[in-house]
């Protein structure tokens, strides 16, 4: 627990990697060192004890973000678990926000593979300084400097060797710290201790030049050491490690050490190095907001001393009870107390305060300042939300969120499973705003929509493994919309005598096109004092519930604006349910005279790809429907920005990896339902 003292000494960091490069095992690793496991878990058991959703454990991926904390060297160091695939791109966003600093680590004989790519990418978006761990120094084939060469051309960093190894693939035994000049070996297998002894004479020629080159480079950062090396002066260790610190907060630096997880070495140098090079909550400017009462900007320090700002970034539901991971900013959250969720404008009740570890938890009755805890107790606070204090209200920048572009349909095997599937959804669509889950009335059939292929496959296992209902799925499907294209206005009268009571209604709409991505506006042209109160409310809200299915397909409708523009109303025989059915016929009957039409997701696609490829992605794009915004060029990596129809980009990875020999990469995003 963070006391407001020393949030100096604090680490919020995430660990960014590609499937596969030994993110998982080297989180394992830094909890085992630093006492908080006792017995080191396996990916390959599937025993991790980050990756504890049965899910991540079959599949040995990591999928949702976990929080757990650890203490080295008298520093609290909190590792936000950040998934790697793309379908989960919700998940990694959440969690890069809140995060100070990042620890990327890579293969060293995979190198910068595809996915890091992205995630790095994202981390640079939020401006998150990183340190570079190069992992499986022991395995066959392993290449540091490839992968050094690969950080600066497909990343674009400017990465700084701070260590060189001792041996290499089988003989990897250790590494030599260019700062301090000192070789560290691991000689036990589980890695507790390591030897500090003076350099092997076979690397002191490497290692100097090496320095030499760190020094070079760290120089260009930092003025006083540029003096300093230009008139060929000492310059200290201290002065080297300030300086490598000031150059990664500010991101002009990546330092990067070298390991080897699965074997035990190099990690307790990767924990100095994050209590050392990377940012307590105190290094990171101010944090903005804006006051929800006069829309100023407002901006925070990030002090224990100041009032509550806190960001809401995950709920996950378990065992029935909604637990919602907050990262606070500002000020003091105690166990009990009353605070103001200012996007949703409701007051919420901390009931449980938690400290997180992975599936563990901990009570504790206060957090301050810099932490990342789980809050039992809030009712109405989702992904984004801010907590502050009623009396200085303030709504921190949300979360991008994004829409479910893909569905599939689900039926349940049972009647038994019929019960249990509606449990089961609603706890998953607690957990994830990305998921949806609707009732197809025509055929009865439950669909499911989400970011992409695998995020759905996710869901449904789940709904397998964990709440074990038997489900049959269908084929993944594109999620449409429908709108109009002209202007039109539509009415129905309604005039039925049902069980001897007289029931008359009549209604008259208006539909237009709106711009696209505005969703969807109400108009009222009615006066106050034509009809009754609660009349008037049944239409609109009959209005509301008719545009969740479009006249075309059933589809949503959406980018129109409505406008109620007449009623008939018979006093003594208009009833609610009268205007609900006639402002629907209405309502229907405008939308096909206006011309309805479908609308497609598109999605904004970022390829990055070497220049040899180019003229083969435009290509493919080109037949896909697609149109290109703008390519840009960074050395030999270029940067395509294109928009293409989700239903022609199934199965694109595989495409653009067999096009460009594996050394495409992309990112896909959903951009606007439209026309193509
Ligand atoms: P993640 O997908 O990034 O979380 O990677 P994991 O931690 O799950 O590791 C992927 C695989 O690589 C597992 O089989 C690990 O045992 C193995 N692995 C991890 N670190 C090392 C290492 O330093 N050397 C070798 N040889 N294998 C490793
Ligand atoms: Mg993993």
């Amino acid at each position: 627990m963070a006391s407001p003292a020393n949030i100096k000494n604090l680490r919020n960091i995430g660990i960014i990697a590609h499937i596969d490069a030994g993110k998982t095992t080297v989180t394992e690793r830094m909890l085992f060192f630093s006492g908080r496991i006792h017995k080191m878990g396996e990916v390959h058991n599937g025993q991790a004890t980050m990756d504890w959703m049965e899910q991540e454990q079959e599949r040995g991926i990591t999928i949702t973000s976990a929080a757990t904390k650890l203490i080295w060297n008298g520093h609290e160091i909190q590792i936000i678990d950040t998934p790697g695939h793309v379908d989960f791109t919700i998940e990694v966003e959440r969690s890069l926000r809140i995060l100070d600093g990042a620890v990327g680590v890579f293969c060293a004989v995979g190198g910068v593979e595809p996915q890091s790519e992205t995630v790095w990418r994202q981390a640079d978006k939020y401006k998150i300084p990183k340190l570079a761990f190069i992992n499986k120094m022991d395995r066959l084939g392993a290449d540091m400097f490839k992968t050094l060469i690969e950080m600066k051309e497909k990343l674009g960093a400017n990465p700084l060797l701070l260590q060189i190894p001792i041996g290499i693939e089988s003989t990897f035994s250790g590494v030599i710290d260019l700062v301090t000049q000192k070789a560290l070996t691991w000689e036990t297998d589980d890695g507790m201790e390591y030897i500090i002894n003076d350099m092997p004479e076979e690397l002191m020629q490497e290692a100097v030049r090496q320095r030499e080159e760190l020094i070079e480079k760290i120089a260009e950062t930092n003025d006083k050491i540029m003096e300093k090396y230009l008139s060929d002066e000492p310059v200290s260790e201290d002065e080297i490690k300030l300086a490598i610190r000031d150059a990664t907060i500010s991101g002009m630096i990546v330092p990067v050490l070298l390991g080897s997880a699965l074997k035990n070495k190099g990690i307790q140098p990767l924990l100095d190095a994050i209590n050392f090079y990377l940012p307590s909550p105190l290094d990171i400017s101010l944090i903005t907001g804006i006051n929800p009462c006069n829309d100023d900007t407002i901006t925070i320090k990030r002090s224990a001393k100041e009032t509550l700002s806190a960001l809401a970034f995950k709920v996950a539901m378990e065992q029935g009870r909604r637990l919602t991971y907050i990262r606070i900013y500002s000020g003091v959250i105690k166990s009990g107390m009353i605070v103001y969720n200012s996007t949703q404008r409701v007051n919420e009740k901390i009931s449980r305060l938690l400290k997180m570890h992975a599936n563990k938890r901990e009570r504790i009755d206060m957090a301050t300042a810099g932490d990342i805890v789980g809050v039992v107790g809030l009712k109405n606070t989702s992904t984004g939300d801010t907590l502050c204090d009623e009396k200085a209200p303030v709504i921190l920048e949300t979360i991008e969120t994004y829409e479910p572009v893909i569905s599939i349909a689900v039926e349940p095997k049972t009647r038994a499973d019929q019960d249990k599937v509606s449990d089961a959804l609603k706890k998953l669509i607690e957990e994830d705003p990305t998921f949806r889950v609707k009732e197809d009335k025509d055929t009865g059939q439950t669909i499911l929509s989400g970011m992409g292929e695998l995020h759905l496959e996710v869901m449904t296992t789940r709904l397998k493994k964990e709440f074990n209902v038997g489900v049959n799925i269908g084929n993944p499907q594109v999620v449409y919309r429908e709108s109009i294209e002209g202007k039109a206005t539509g009415e129905a009268v309604f005039e039925r005598e049902l069980t001897g009571t007289k029931h008359f209604a009549g209604v008259m709409v208006r539909v237009e096109p709106i711009e696209r991505g505005k969703g969807i506006e109400y108009k009222n042209l009615i006066a106050g004092d034509v009809i009754p109160s609660d009349l008037l409310d049944a239409i609109m809200s009959s209005l509301h519930e008719s545009v969740s299915t479009g006249v075309i397909r059933g589809y949503p409708i959406t980018d129109i604006r409505i406008t109620l523009v007449d009623v008939q109303y018979k006093e003594g025989e208009s009833s609610e349910m009268a205007f609900r059915i006639s402002a629907q016929a209405a309502f229907n009957d405008a939308c096909e005279k206006a011309g309805p039409i479908i609308l497609e997701p598109i999605m904004k696609l970022e390829i990055i790809a070497p220049e040899e490829f180019v003229g083969d992605i435009i290509g493919d794009l080109n037949s896909k429907k697609g149109r290109i915004d703008q390519i840009q060029t960074q050395g030999k990596i270029n940067t395509i920005m294109a928009m293409a129809p989700l239903k022609n980009l199934f199965g694109y990875s595989t495409t653009l990896r067999s096009a460009t020999q594996g050394r495409g990469t992309f990112t896909m995003k959903f951009a606007r339902f439209d026309t193509v």
